[in-house]
């Protein structure tokens, strides 16, 4: 069923589908916080993409990440179940990109930012990949109610998450530059 750290190069198209499944059902009833209130599920589905297309990800545990990445976050999900369905690695690295949210805002963006450094190679580029996601969404789809100044105040702080998980992805580095500081000109414009 779960592909095992020495497997993870071989493609686990059912792993892998089962994943995106299992974050369908549970993000179902939930959008983004867009006008238009985009469904949910079309965040993770582009977080997995990014890393598979943009980065040339293969490793199937992070792909598998990326679709449950908001899973514990957002829904009714526990790290148990993501580890009995998709085994521990996977959940372990949901685990790193999840925020503790008995924490005030403040300080789970300052964590963000502190933590970034720490860790693993695999959840470097899953933060990578979610602030390429909601950066192009806060410029092309953007949240009800936010003003310029709190755009650009997100991709400010984004791009401080993203320099302590550089180095790993030279692909996911180069794009992540890119998509922020396209967003900030276009709100100085
Ligand atoms: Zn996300």
């Amino acid at each position: 069923m779960v592909s095992k750290i020495g497997e993870s190069m071989e493609l686990k198209f059912d792993d892998l589908l089962t994943a995106a499944f299992f974050a369908a059902q549970k993000h179902r009833v939930q959008t983004r916080k867009d006008t238009q209130q985009t469904p949910y599920i079309n965040h993770p589905l582009e977080v997995a993409k990014t890393l598979a297309v943009d980065g040339g990800v293969t490793d199937v545990d992070l792909l598998m990440a990326a679709m449950l990445h908001d899973t514990v976050e957002d829904t009714e999900t526990s790290m148990e179940e993501l580890a009995e369905h998709f085994g521990t690695r996977v959940a372990a690295l949901v685990a790193e990109v999840t925020d503790d949210k008995s924490l005030t805002k403040g300080e789970r963006k300052r964590l963000q930012v502190d933590q970034a450094p720490k860790k693993s190679d695999a959840a470097k580029q899953l933060k990578i990949a979610d602030k390429i996601c909601n950066a192009r969404d806060i410029i092309q789809r953007s949240p009800a109610g936010w003003n310029n100044e709190r755009k650009r105040r997100y991709l400010e702080w984004a791009n401080n998450v993203v320099v302590g998980c550089q180095g790993v992805n030279a692909k996911l580095d180069v794009l992540v530059k890119k998509v922020i500081q396209d967003g900030l000109n276009e709100l100085s414009e």
